[in-house]
């Protein structure tokens, strides 16, 4: 299908129809296969014929799910998993061993530190993290142990841009792969695979599903990457399940038209944030005041839902904003038609000791908004009542 647009690869691509003929791509919930003959059996098995063996890693939704995203992010292949995290044990358990070392940035989800921090660590695996925007400290860090390079662009709640190329050409320098986080940009705005990535991360609950509803992540990558994880898939079982293939799979059909939607309302209300006398700062990308302005420019299709600000006043007037909104959910996801605001000191970032809150920039004062699809003057009386209540 790769002679379409990406508006139709959303909807078209992956699609494998029944005998039925069915229209709306249909869900298998089943959890095995039943073969006419032993001969086919044994032949599925071993993989010298093509087809389903079991759902833990063949199942035809969630097949459809990884065929259209792949193509919506330009990757030959991709594997999907039960959640984000289960996407990245999938790429740690696959590609390291004893003896690896990881260059990490340290501005990024705060699960995704510590599983590099406590499980990778644990089975021998060293973790070097960095600042995500010092190239120096890359370019220093990385060596010949290096095997994985990973980081999240934009970043979340502080709106960091990464430069994807320039950190991909230090990994590959030293022979080793660059995973990139892209969960705030989703493939509708932005293909880290086609700016020199080797693999993107994706967790599919947030604006993949976009309505909050289920879990999901997703590995994207060339055929021989994914086929590591297909093995370790077939091992180990962090598997999607069939119902939330097809919820992200239809939610994959309105992706670009809900992100155009989100970075709408997101601008608006960043711009409304920024001149009100009782914010600090305001972290998002479509800002010309933000610092990665230009950087999100050239590398993004547009800058999302999702923005942070500081408030002075430290963690009470930050609690006190949060509690005196009325419209917005009190929530600790993202990406949702739904706004959702966000302590990130005491909750994303909780588990995160001062020290390495300090160091990833979480201050006390800050508030998270995923901006939703609600109206957004609607969005805007809430924050304005909510700013005027501290
Ligand atoms: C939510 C999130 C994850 C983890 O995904 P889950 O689906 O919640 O497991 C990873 N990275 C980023 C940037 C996220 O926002």
């Amino acid at each position: 299908m790769s002679e379409y647009n990406d508006a139709t690869l959303a909807i078209r691509a992956g699609v494998r129809q029944t005998q039925e003929q069915e229209n709306s791509e249909a869900i298998f919930t089943t959890s095995s296969f039943a073969y006419a003959s032993a001969a086919e059996a044994a032949a599925k098995f071993s993989g010298d014929a093509d087809g389903n063996v079991y759902s833990r890693f063949t199942n035809p939704t969630v097949e459809m799910f990884e065929k259209r995203l792949a193509a919506l992010e330009k990757g030959e292949a991709a594997i999907a998993t039960a959640s984000g995290m289960a996407a990245l044990m999938t790429l740690g358990y696959s590609l390291l061993k004893a003896g690896d070392k990881i260059v990490c940035s340290r501005n990024i989800f705060g699960s995704t530190i510590k599983f590099f921090n406590t499980y990778m660590a644990k089975y021998g695996v060293e973790v070097a993290f960095v600042d995500a925007t010092d190239y120096e400290a890359w370019e220093a860090e990385i060596d010949s142990k290096t095997r994985l390079c990973y980081f999240e662009t934009p970043s979340n709640p502080l709106y960091e841009v990464v430069d994807v190329p320039r950190v991909a050409q230090l990994a590959h320098a030293q022979g080793a792969l660059l995973c990139v986080d892209t969960v705030l940009a989703t493939p509708a705005l932005q293909n880290p695979l086609t700016q020199g990535a080797d693999i993107v991360m994706q967790s599919a609950t947030k604006f993949i599903d976009g309505q909050g509803r289920c879990l999901g992540g997703a590995l994207i990558a060339s055929q021989e990457i994914v086929n590591e994880f297909v093995a370790f898939m077939r091992s180990a079982g962090p598997t999607m399940s069939p119902f939330n293939a097809w919820v992200l799979l239809n939610g994959l059909e309105t992706l670009s038209l809900r992100m155009k939607a989100h970075s709408e309302n997101a601008q608006i209300l960043a711009e409304y944030l920024e001149q009100h006398p009782k914010v600090v700062k305001v972290n998002y990308g479509g800002l010309p005041s933000h610092k990665y302005h230009e950087l999100a420019s050239k590398q993004q299709k547009g800058f999302g839902g999702v923005l942070s600000f500081e408030l002075a006043g430290g963690q009470e007037s930050a609690w006190s904003f949060i509690d005196n909104t009325k419209l917005m959910s009190i929530t600790g996801n993202l990406g949702d038609t739904k706004t959702l605001v966000t302590h990130p000191a005491t909750t994303t970032h909780g588990r995160l000791s001062d020290e390495e809150k300090v160091k990833a920039g979480i201050k006390p004062g800050l508030v998270r908004l995923s901006v939703g699809l609600e109206d957004i003057q609607d969005i805007i009386k809430d924050v304005e009542h909510a700013l005027e209540s501290i």
